[in-house]
């Protein structure tokens, strides 16, 4: 939730400046701060993370096929669909969740226009595998960076990669402006492209110079985002101590292993994930049932995987065929809670319900 205080001070802000939305001082402020806190150029602040995916996509001029990975939220691969625009899905490497290059050079046809990488769990997707890819084959290359607010690669933060990086500010996400999101880029064009999008293409009073649609961010989402960047570190700091009190209370147990963030790194640490192995002797849906039960909303994300979800399951029937570390790992993973307001307890809780469930002997 952050700081309540310091939301509710600029909330009075806003209240008193009667300017509720349309590109207000609280959203221009927003824009600048998130700007330099990833040292891009342009922050092009939206109402949600799919609608800025959705008008990233346009402004690129994206068309026939796009490649994805499917081990992702839907809306990388919705965002594509929704303007009839074919999300192609690639697998990944079961290490790191990411796409895998190889893979993604096998879905390569002639109608290929772009690839979307996903900084998935907020670890950089191979930025530069995929940079030669692109360039190899002249097409354009984004990031849906949704999990990816505050992470690094090779020490410089995610946002300038690609041609623009997408984010996410979904109240589920480390860093939330309730519902919002942005697209950040150093390309002056593409910035100048979207602020029209976003907007009805409007230039200026009554002067629509573009096709467009409303993405626009309010001011009291934007008052939530500068409360929330303010405290932001501390929910890092946060996070970072969980993930390791997870880390020892979750040792030894069989067939249970955390994923780890590269030290080198920096990382929000917001998703706690375990992947269930062969080892276990119980299988991860009893695990998500049993946490369930003590009201721990573990998650599988993101299972069962895009292509296995509709339109994409009837379009691509055998889709999977392609896809096999992305069924692998879609059938292992289980997303812990996290955050601010974890306490010690929660850990304890976790950890002695799935030692109970994997060391129990059972008949
Ligand atoms: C959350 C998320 C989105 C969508 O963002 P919204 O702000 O919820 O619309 C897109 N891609 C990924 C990978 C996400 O996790």
């Amino acid at each position: 939730m952050g700081n309540r205080d310091a939301f509710l001070r600029r909330m009075e802000q806003v209240l008193d400046n009667q300017w509720l939305t349309n590109n207000g001082p609280m959203v221009q402020e927003f824009e600048q701060r998130i700007a330099e806190h990833l040292g891009v150029k342009h922050c092009v602040a939206m109402c949600n993370g799919t609608i800025a995916l959705e008008i990233a996509i346009r402004a690129l001029g994206l068309s026939g096929e796009v490649i994805v990975p499917s081990w992702t939220f839907v809306a990388t691969a919705h965002a594509l669909y929704w303007q009839d625009i074919m999300p192609v899905f690639a697998d990944i490497d079961p290490v790191t969740h990411n796409l895998d290059p190889a893979a993604v050079r096998r879905m390569i046809t002639p109608r290929t226009s772009g690839i979307i990488g996903v900084h998935l769990w907020g670890r950089a997707a191979p930025v530069e595998e995929l940079r030669a890819i692109a360039d190899e084959h002249g097409l354009r290359l984004m990031f849906d960076a949704a999990h990816a607010f505050g992470s690094t690669y090779q020490g410089q933060s995610i946002g300038r990669f690609g041609e623009c990086e997408v984010l996410s500010f979904h109240a589920t996400k480390a860093f939330n402006t309730m519902e919002g999101g942005a697209v950040v880029t150093n390309n002056d064009e593409l910035a100048e492209a979207m602020r029209l999008m976003r907007n009805f293409g409007f230039k200026g009073y009554d002067n629509v110079i573009h096709p467009g649609t409303n993405g626009k961010m309010i001011e009291a989402c934007a008052a939530m985002g500068l409360a929330n960047l303010d405290g932001f570190s501390e929910v890092v700091a946060a996070n970072v101590r969980n993930h390791a009190a997870y880390r020892e209370a979750l040792a030894g147990i069989p067939g249970i292993s955390l994923l780890d963030y590269d030290p080198a790194e920096r990382n929000s640490h917001h998703y706690v994930v375990i992947e269930v192995d062969e080892s276990c002797p119980v299988t991860r849906d009893d695990i998500i049932v049993a946490l369930h039960a003590e009201n721990i909303l573990a998650r599988k994300y993101f299972w069962p995987g895009c292509h296995m979800m509709k339109p994409y399951r009837d379009l691509f029937p055998h889709a999977g065929l392609l896809l096999e570390h992305t069924r692998f790992v879609a059938e292992r993973v289980v997303v812990l809670p996290n955050g601010a307001a974890l306490t010690e307890e929660v850990i304890a809780t976790v950890a002695d319900t799935l030692r109970v469930l994997a060391t129990d002997i059972r008949p």
